[in-house]
């Protein structure tokens, strides 16, 4: 078992009773229990993927919650920005109450969410916010939000600039949610970039970057290689770093100099959807190897997708670590010596030798087998 949050790395049992955990221990008696055998395996808290796009059916990236969650070996994924506050309760209604794993939600800013799709302008037209009815949807379904999406590219905010971060900056202090800002011109090609450091102005500790090894236009390095200051201020003032690897943004090279100047992720998300299950994302175990590839360790991975992860999302003593008497949130995962090639958004490979396969994800008394998939 790794559970980093509760500083246990060790061989242990789990016992689940009525959808609980009844005992975590060496030896525990099954007093006739189901046993699930996972020498080998790691145990560890259910993982929790922060950046996804779940819309089913919505335009070229919904995909269903459970491809990427239980059928991954994850038990939370967060959707990030595909409903607008029009949307949020279909969301809610179709996706998170219909779904296996736990579906959290970042609200879109704009009314459009990913009606769209990505490379449209959703915030330059000043109308497209309307902080009246978001506030609605938030006090309505603060179970579910975590947060409000804003796609700070230049394609997205056209004529209104910066206006709409700035609108985004007084709700989220209203609402006492913070921002996830997807940073990076990967969609519309030709738009004039915003720079990270006008956008990070508006950030403040507990906001989330994603995309932070995006090679496109407005990431986190300047031209020479190097970390704009503001990132490194940002950091330090508590802003929060997400991967968001997605069919664009994870890329290798940045990724090693980004991390070469002691800059690390916050959290580790897939940015899964319709168009990069089949690769380059394949599932968060998957990301989490290409981690590891690029020198964390298998303690630090798990310690993104759990304890980090729930604190990124506000929800720390909710999920992230395993509790005796809490609901039973488990991931079983197989890490296996094995040599191959990560390949990165741009096709960019590095060599891994290690795999992260996902075996169960547990929620309550249902147990999950992870889809088949082909791998790499
Ligand atoms: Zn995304």
């Amino acid at each position: 078992m790794l559970d980093p949050a509760a500083d246990k790395d060790g061989r242990f049992d789990v016992c689940v009773r009525d959808g609980k955990i009844a005992g975590i221990g060496a030896n525990l008696e099954s007093d006739g229990a189901q046993i699930i055998e996972v020498k080998g395996c790691i145990v560890t808290p259910g993982l929790i993927d922060v950046h996804l796009h779940l819309m089913k059916g919505l335009g070229a990236f919904g995909v269903d919650p459970d491809i990427f969650g239980v059928g991954s070996g994850v038990t939370t994924v967060v959707d990030a920005g595909s409903a607008g506050h029009t949307l949020l309760n279909v969301f809610r209604n179709y996706v998170t109450d219909n779904a296996k794993t736990r579906v959290l939600n970042y609200i879109n800013l704009s009314t459009l969410g990913g009606v769209s799709g990505p490379g449209y302008s959703i915030l330059a037209d000043p109308r497209l916010i309307d902080e009246a009815k978001i506030a609605q949807a938030v006090e309505a379904n603060r179970d579910i939000i975590v947060g409000i999406k804003i796609m700070a590219t230049g394609g997205a905010l056209g004529a209104q600039g910066l206006k709409p971060l700035e609108r985004a900056r007084k709700l989220g202090d209203e609402l006492k949610i913070p921002l996830l800002v997807h940073i990076g011109e990967s969609w519309t090609k030709g738009a004039e970039p915003v720079a990270v450091g006008d956008v990070l102005k508006y950030l403040r500790a507990g906001d989330i970057v994603t995309h932070m090894f995006t090679v496109h236009p407005g990431g986190l390095l300047d031209g020479n290689g190097k970390l704009w200051p503001q990132v490194r201020d940002a950091k330090e003032s508590g802003v929060l770093m997400d991967v968001g690897h997605g069919l664009h943004n994870l890329n290798f090279d940045v990724a090693r100099k980004v991390l070469d100047q002691g800059l690390h992720p916050d959290g580790v998300s897939t940015d899964g959807h319709r168009g990069n299950r089949a690769g380059p994302v394949y599932d968060l175990p998957t990301t989490m190897a290409k981690l590891m590839a690029l020198g964390f360790s298998l303690h630090q991975v798990i310690e993104m997708a759990t304890a980090n992860a729930a604190k990124l999302l506000g929800r720390t003593g909710e999920m992230g670590t395993l509790r005796v008497g809490e609901p039973a949130d488990i991931s079983v995962l197989k890490l296996e010596d094995r040599e191959w090639k990560a390949v990165d958004s741009q096709k960019g490979t590095i060599p891994v030798h290690q795999t992260i396969t996902p075996e169960y994800a547990i929620r309550g008394d249902a147990i999950y087998e992870p889809l088949t998939i082909e791998r790499p």
